[in-house]
């Protein structure tokens, strides 16, 4: 087996990634950065974003397993003091997994010039206004549905909808939907401007496309990366063919997370 550490530069995830590389060569599994089977971040939710995009061309091949050296996160469930346990998974693993669903933004240019962009998230992506009031149409499967006024959309993927998602009053959706979430951030509504102002959760047969009314001044966000430069005519969102995949040593049940990372109790 084939395993990339993959650590944020926090003193303690940089000591818990050095007893993790030496624990893992220790047993015989290699070390290999830049083709590896199995992808073992340490540090938080932040760190997995990272390493999702740093190894978003090979996640077909790719497993994923987080480590976090803070807070329970939502892609991160193994303890900085569980290495040991983690390197006997490796050691006995049998290519179990469980995989998630990703966001694919299609970037359309408004200069005419080259094809559409690519993009996948693993969390959302967000269409922003520097300053001033966003104005986009909003079309779901090519027929028009509103038009927004207000800071910003953020579409989100069902793992990504206890992120940023949640902070603007969206649904927290199980990851066994094969779906994605639009939800609204502070829309204007009153006599003259509406929208629905509630979010939106569409099938994967479906798409939602926003049109800004402004080509430029926007800032479009895919997880915590910044979309740069040209200006954008039309985003195209839907769920897309890839997913991410996580190693399955342990499962904790979607709802016992959201309890424990929200809600939480004294005694547990
Ligand atoms: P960050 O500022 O550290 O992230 C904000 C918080 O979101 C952190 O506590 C992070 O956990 C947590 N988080 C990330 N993914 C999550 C998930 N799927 N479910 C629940 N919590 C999650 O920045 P970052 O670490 O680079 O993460 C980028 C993400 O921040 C974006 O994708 C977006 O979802 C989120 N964000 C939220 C807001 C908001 O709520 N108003 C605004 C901007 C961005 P860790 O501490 O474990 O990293
Ligand atoms: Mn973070």
């Amino acid at each position: 087996m084939r395993v990339a550490v993959f650590s944020n530069n926090g003193e303690a995830s940089q000591r818990v990634a050095l007893a993790l590389r030496s624990g893992i060569v220790a047993r015989g599994i290699t070390i290999d950065g830049l083709n590896p089977e199995v992808v073992i971040t340490v540090g938080g939710d932040g760190t997995l974003l990272s390493a999702f995009h740093h190894y978003s061309d090979l996640l077909d091949k790719v497993r994923f397993v987080g480590i976090h050296t803070g807070h329970l996160g939502f892609y991160t469930d193994w303890r900085d003091y569980e290495v040991n346990e983690l390197i006997d998974s490796l050691v006995h693993d049998n290519g179990q997994s469980v995989s998630y669903p990703l966001l694919d933004i299609q970037v359309n240019y408004a200069d005419g010039m080259g094809q559409p962009d690519h993009a996948l998230a693993l969390n959302e992506s967000t269409l922003k206004k520097v300053s001033g009031t966003m104005v986009a149409n909003v079309y779901i499967k090519d027929e028009f549905f509103e038009s927004f006024r207000g800071d910003g959309l953020c579409i989100s993927t069902p793992t990504g909808s206890t992120a940023y998602n949640k902070s603007i009053g969206g649904a927290i959706l199980n990851p066994q939907f094969n779906a994605i979430q639009m939800s609204e951030i502070s829309s204007i509504n009153n006599r003259v401007f509406r929208t629905l102002g509630s979010p939106l959760i569409i099938a994967s047969n479906e798409w939602i496309r926003i049109e800004p009314a402004n080509t430029v001044n926007n800032i479009l966000m895919c997880d915590q990366l910044m979309v740069e430069g040209r200006p954008v005519e039309s985003i195209i969102y839907r769920v897309a063919k890839q997913r991410i995949s996580f190693a399955a040593y342990r499962h904790t049940h979607f709802w016992k997370r959201v309890e424990d990372s929200f809600i939480g109790r004294d005694d547990a």
